[in-house]
């Protein structure tokens, strides 16, 4: 066994995996330890989206992109709430780190890169994933661990727990690490890397940190936030709480929180137009519900009490619109209102909203309003376009929705080396950081800019391995 390992990385996931490869190529003796049974973390969930400018597929269709382009898109989507040297280092490596997946095997879906429409569209075509999302990522890259492995460069410690780093004065001297059977050792590294992911499997973190109740319980089960808060306590700054930011329109299995979730109503205007109109516990509306933008109604949604809205609909709606819920069809839709704990009906506005949770009054005048306004051709109070029909036929129908985020916001605070900083600015000399445990605050902003947790991940674990350590 190494003494004194040249790099030990802490998370054998997204981030972890690329830096130890990159390492191990050139040659340092590497020790990757990950508390699971196995390697991959979130890759084994995510979706697997990513958006990188500059690449060689792009240049191969013809799409003339770059990463000046690509970072002017993340700031302007995230309002400038994004961290720019971030976001910079992010964008400027992305090309590289897609070319390399791609060079060892990953292959996007046949139509990619798209520009998005999950969140706000980039202006060029630069976002991919494979037909597995995080998976295609994964077999893509475990050869390339597989290839130090077997040259002895790099070890894997699986079921292997980070508790404790070794701060001697201003150098990291290594980690107090617990094997499965609940025995510690100490192991001594030159530089320590922390790839251990966010908090999103910890309610009592999520709260603390981010601000809101964990509603989904969706994150990887080993994203408990235990790296983020050891650094924490030697004194690595946390920042980003501003930047939270919730997923619109999630239905929760149950109000057990955290929940699965069962499946989303489509609210985005270009997939299905609004028939429903959507209110708050009040049982006012909000937003505009046909207005083209997931950020808008994504920040509207902040400032309701529990991140809640409800979406309600006549008897005649149901009948004559397109199915709302993705993935399943109105029939499934229909028998949600006999078996489902987010989905009430009711003969008279009154009931419904006592069933549902919403203030009656609120309701009942919100939707005397929008009616009024249809029947007589007035402009609908949010500037509302598209009102196919009134909500007036029983029975009357609600379902619903939670805002949800299955990431974490918060992260410690680094500078462009990905070293980990203290409170007074200066780094904690050899102890770095990348992937999610930096805050999707940082790299997002208070926004979602798609592929802006995965690409940094994946790249910044690369450009630990490939630059930023020394031994
Ligand atoms: C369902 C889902 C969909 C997503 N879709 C997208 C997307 O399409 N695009 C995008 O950009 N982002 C997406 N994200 C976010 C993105 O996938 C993650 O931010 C990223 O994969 C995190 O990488 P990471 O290396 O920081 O953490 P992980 O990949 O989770 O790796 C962390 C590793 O650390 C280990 N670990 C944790 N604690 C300890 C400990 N104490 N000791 C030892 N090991 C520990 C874990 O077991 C894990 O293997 C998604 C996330 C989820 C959950």
């Amino acid at each position: 066994m190494v003494e004194n390992w040249d790099v030990i990385i802490v998370g054998a996931g997204t981030a972890g995996i690329p830096a130890a490869i990159f390492a191990g190529q050139r040659g340092a003796k590497v020790l990757l330890v990950d508390a699971a049974d196995k390697i991959g973390g979130t890759l084994h969930l995510t979706t697997g989206q990513m958006s990188a400018a500059g690449t060689s597929l792009q240049k191969q269709l013809g799409i003339s992109d770059n990463s000046n382009d690509h970072f002017d898109d993340v700031m302007r989507i995230s309002e400038n709430t994004a961290d720019k040297d971030l976001v910079r280092l992010a964008v400027d490596n992305a090309a590289e780190t897609f070319d390399w997946l791609m060079t060892n095997g990953f292959t996007p879906l046949d139509n990619h890169p798209v520009l998005g429409n999950a969140h706000e569209p980039y202006s060029e075509r630069r976002y991919y994933w494979g037909p597995f999302g995080g998976i295609s990522i994964l077999d893509a890259i475990t050869p390339l661990l597989d290839e130090q492995i077997a040259s002895g460069n790099v070890v894997v410690s699986l079921r292997t727990k980070l508790k404790n780093i070794i701060l001697n004065k201003k150098e990291v001297t290594g980690i107090e690490i617990q094997a499965e059977d609940g025995t510690n050792a100490i192991i001594n590294g030159k530089n320590i890397v922390l790839s251990t992911g966010g908090y999103s499997s910890n309610p009592t973190l999520f709260k603390e940190l981010s601000g809101p109740t964990l509603y989904w319980k969706g994150a990887y089960p080993f994203s408990n936030g235990e790296g983020l808060t050891i650094a924490n306590n030697i004194g690595g700054i946390l920042r980003g709480k501003e930047n939270y930011l919730c997923g619109y329109g999630a239905i929760l299995k149950n109000f057990d929180y955290p929940s699965e979730v069962t499946t989303r109503v489509i609210s985005h205007p270009h997939l299905r137009l609004p028939w429903e109109i959507h209110v708050n516990v009040d049982g006012e509306r909000f937003f505009q519900e046909d207005y083209d933008s997931v950020h808008v109604r994504e920040k509207k949604l902040l400032e309701q009490d529990k991140l809640k809205a409800w979406i309600v609909f006549d008897d005649e709606i149901l009948k004559e619109s397109p199915p709302l819920l993705k993935d399943f069809s109105k029939e499934d839709m229909i028998s949600f209102f006999s078996s489902h704990p987010m989905f009430y009906y009711a003969n008279d506005l009154q009931s419904l909203a006592n069933k549902s949770g919403i203030n009656s009054e609120g309701l009942i005048k919100t939707i005397e309003e929008y009616n009024f306004n249809i029947e007589n051709n007035h402009p609908d109070s949010f500037g509302r376009v598209h009102r196919p029909l009134k909500i007036e036929k029983p029975p009357f129908y609600s379902i619903c929705t939670h805002g949800v985020s299955i990431t974490s916001t918060v992260g410690l605070l680094v500078n462009s080396e990905l070293n980990i900083l203290k409170e007074n600015g200066e780094p904690i000399g050899n102890l770095f950081a990348a992937g999610e445990i930096l805050g999707s605050g940082q790299t997002m902003g208070k926004c979602s800019a798609g592929g802006m947790m995965l690409t940094p991940a994946l790249t910044f674990g690369r450009l630990l391995g490939q630059k930023f350590l020394s031994w």
